[in-house]
C-alpha cells in the first residue's frame, strides 16, 4: 500500500503535470470506492486544480471556487472543496492524452482543458475518492495524527510513550502518526534498534528520540528516491520508486541483517508482518518469532547434519519440496 513516501511523489508528480488546469467533465465507471459519485459529476465540471497536497496517505486536489457562487452558506464551503483521494492498494491517479486507449480498471476519468485526461485506475479498488466541501472535509481531516516529518521531539515522545500499545502498532495508527504503513515503521524501527513488539510506554526519551529521527530520515531518503515499489506502485508519470533496495527490515526474512550476521526475522505485530533484528533489535519477553520458511538457507551447521542423518529417499522428498 501507498505509504507516505509514495504518495508524496505522485503529488509532487501531479504538481508538475496538471496544477491549474481545469476539469470540462467526468466520467465514471465502477463507483463503490466514490463516497458520492453524483457530487463529483455535479460538482467537478468547471472547476480548476489549484493545489495538490498530501495529508498522511491522502492526495488533496483543491479546487476553485464554482463558476457560480450566491451568496449562500453552501456556496462559501464550495469555495474551499477538495477532491480526496487515497490510493489504497492498487490506485493509481496519472494523466493521459485523451486520445490514448483507457486501460482496464480505469473508474475515474476527468476530462482536462488542455486535451488531456486525468484518469484514477485501481484493480483492487480498494482506494477511496470524494469530493468533500471545506467543513465535512476538516471533519475528516480532524480524525489524522501528526505528520511524521513535521512532529517535534516534544509531541512525538507524547504521542508514544504515554501508551501501552505496541511501538509498531502505534507507528501504524494513524490516529497517532498520519503516513506511516508497514514497509516504513519496520525500516525506522531497524535503524533506531527498536523492536516493533516493545510497548510505548517502555521506551525511554532517548529511544523515542532515535526512533523520531530514523523514521524522518527514512521517509525523507524515501522521499528523493521516488517511494518504494513493491507490488505495482507507480509515480504520477508511471514510473516505479528506488526506495525499495534500501530496505534493511522489512521484506528481509531470512536474510542477513546489514549490522551483522543475524538473520532477520519476522512476527506479527498488529495483525501485520513485522521483519526485525534479534539481535539489534531486543525482543520484549514472550514475543512470539515465526520459523523460517523452509525456502530460507539454513546456516551451514544445520545443513551438515541435515545430510548426515538424512537417507536417500528423505534427502530426495527435501529437495523436491523446494521446487513445489
Ligand atoms: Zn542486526
Amino acid at each position: 500500500m501507498p505509504e507516505l513516501p509514495e504518495v508524496e511523489t505522485v503529488a509532487r508528480g501531479l504538481r508538475q503535470a496538471i496544477l491549474g488546469r481545469r476539469i470540462l467533465s467526468v466520467s465514471l465507471g465502477k463507483t463503490d470506492f466514490i463516497d458520492d459519485p453524483l457530487a463529483l459529476e455535479q460538482n467537478l465540471p468547471g472547476r480548476s486544480i489549484e493545489a495538490i497536497n498530501r495529508y498522511g496517505k491522502f492526495m488533496l486536489l483543491r479546487l476553485s471556487a464554482p463558476a457560480r457562487t450566491n451568496g449562500t452558506l453552501a456556496a462559501e464551503c464550495a469555495n474551499q472543496a477538495s477532491l480526496l483521494v487515497h490510493l489504497g492498494m492498487t490506485g493509481q491517479l496519472a494523466p493521459s492524452p485523451a486520445q490514448e486507449p483507457r486501460e482496464k480498471h480505469t473508474h475515474v476519468c476527468m476530462v482536462l482543458d488542455d486535451g488531456r485526461e486525468l484518469r484514477y485506475t485501481d484493480p483492487r479498488r480498494f482506494g477511496r475518492i470524494a469530493y468533500l466541501a471545506e467543513a465535512p472535509l476538516a471533519e475528516e481531516l480532524k480524525r489524522f495524527g501528526a505528520d511524521p516529518l513535521e512532529v517535534s521531539k516534544d509531541e512525538f515522545a507524547k504521542r508514544i510513550r504515554e501508551r501501552r500499545a505496541r511501538i509498531k502498532a502505534l507507528l501504524l495508527d494513524q490516529s497517532v502518526l498520519r503516513g506511516v504503513g508497514n514497509i516504513y515503521a519496520d525500516e525506522s524501527l531497524w535503524r533506531a534498534k527498536i523492536h516493533p513488539g516493545k510497548l510505548g510506554a517502555t521506551l525511554n526519551a532517548r529511544q523515542a528520540e532515535n526512533l523520531r529521527h530514523a523514521l524522518q530520515a527514512i521517509l525523507r531518503k524515501a522521499i528523493a528516491m521516488r517511494g518504494s515499489s513493491i507490488s505495482d506502485f507507480l509515480d504520477a508519470e508511471g514510473e516505479p520508486g528506488e526506495y525499495q533496495r534500501r530496505h534493511r527490515a522489512y521484506g528481509r526474512e531470512g536474510k542477513s541483517c546489514h549490522r551483522g550476521r543475524t538473520v532477520i526475522r519476522r512476527g506479527i505485530v498488529a495483525g501485520r508482518s513485522s521483519y526485525f533484528c534479534p539481535k539489534c533489535q531486543p525482543a520484549p519477553r514472550g514475543f512470539v518469532v515465526l520459523p523460517l520458511p523452509r525456502a530460507a538457507t539454513p546456516p551451514p551447521g544445520k545443513m551438515r547434519s541435515a545430510r548426515r542423518v538424512g537417507r536417500g529417499r528423505d534427502n530426495m522428498r527435501r529437495n523436491s519440496s523446494h521446487f513445489r
